[in-house]
């Protein structure tokens, strides 16, 4: 796979070609699924190239790298996600540099994203990160325990609860990808019944975009089929 920054329109065209196939596979308007895209570990040259080629929502998740590109790039109006885990010693940057955080978790991260959040921006949109399969070891709450986060946060004044977010461990095919996903719509439609401002299903990458479409997916996060491989962490 190429990373070199000519190819990245033509790489951003081809998954925008990919989203809108599943949305009309689906019955979803076209559009409707937000694109994005995943730049961590990718220089402020390639973003740039992608931003020429119309996309405004990136997704970082190492807060050291993602700063400055963002401090560079501030004039494009980008749209900036923070999809890493968030420790208490990142909140305050990710509160003051993100327009959304995926990943949060507890309690404490939202307060404090709260608490932290800059009186001149408006209010940081934030999905729940689900633990979906159980994983031990891995960040996110478990299902039960999605309601009484988002009571917590949706009583915090500076952030904005948006939805939940997961990622499944990896599905063989579409029939497998699909399964996690599907409980991910459940837990969405029962907590929207108490909880009407979430409107975001953050979920769906390069491998697995498709299934997390069909289950109603409303943002996908797509590094790799945009931006080329990554060097390994
Ligand atoms: C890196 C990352 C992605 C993008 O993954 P690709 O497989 O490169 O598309 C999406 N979501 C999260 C949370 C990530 O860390």
């Amino acid at each position: 796979m190429t990373t070199d920054h000519t190819n990245t329109p033509i790489a951003l065209a081809a998954v925008r070609q990919r989203i809108l196939d599943a949305e009309a596979e689906f019955g979803l308007p076209a559009g409707s699924v937000r694109l994005i895209a995943v730049s961590k570990t990718k220089p402020a040259s390639q973003i740039l190239a992608a931003i020429d080629a119309g996309q405004r929502d990136f997704g970082e998740n190492y807060l050291d790298e993602a700063v400055p590109k963002i401090e560079e790039l501030a004039e494009n109006s980008c749209r900036w996600h923070f999809i890493g885990n968030i420790q208490s010693n990142k909140t305050r940057h990710v509160a003051a540099f993100f327009d959304w955080a995926h990943c949060v978790d507890r309690e404490k991260i939202a307060l404090r994203l709260s608490r932290q959040r800059p009186d001149h921006l408006r209010a940081l949109n934030v999905c729940i990160q689900v633990n979906i399969d159980n994983e031990v070891n891995k960040s996110g709450v478990f299902d039960a325990e999605a309601l009484a986060l988002a009571d917590q946060i949706s009583q915090l004044p500076n952030i904005r609860l948006r939805g939940l977010m997961a990622i499944p461990s990896p599905g063989s095919d579409f029939e497998a990808q699909r399964k996690p996903f599907a409980r991910m719509r459940r837990l969405f439609e029962q907590l929207r019944k108490t909880h009407p401002s979430m409107d975001t299903l953050s979920m769906g990458m390069s491998a697995d975009l498709r299934a997390a479409i069909a289950e109603g997916a409303t943002m996908v996060r797509i590094g790799t089929a945009i931006f080329g491989a990554r060097p390994a962490k």
